[in-house]
């Protein structure tokens, strides 16, 4: 038995980062500023071979803390200007 895929009335599109979801090319997506709403980062783009335009969203999460020279907190040098 095959999975069951949601019916959108439409050709499947491709939906992964830096790919096109209007023509499939990979890796031709001109990314704009990114602007970051309610926990996510938004970038939109435009694509170089087919001049779609459109917008990538990632999630964000948190991920360390470190001082203003990078280390992490666990690290012996930590906070120590
Ligand atoms: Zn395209």
């Amino acid at each position: 038995m095959s999975e069951q895929k949601p019916d959108y009335g439409c050709a499947e599109k491709s939906n992964y980062a830096g790919i096109c979801p209007n023509c499939g090319v990979d890796g031709r997506l001109n990314y704009g500023c990114a602007e970051i709403t309610d926990g996510s980062v938004d970038y939109p783009y435009e694509c170089d071979a087919c001049h779609f335009k459109g917008h990538e969203y990632y999630t964000l999460r948190f991920d360390t803390h470190t001082d203003n020279s990078g280390h992490e907190p666990h690290y012996k040098l930590f906070n120590t200007e």
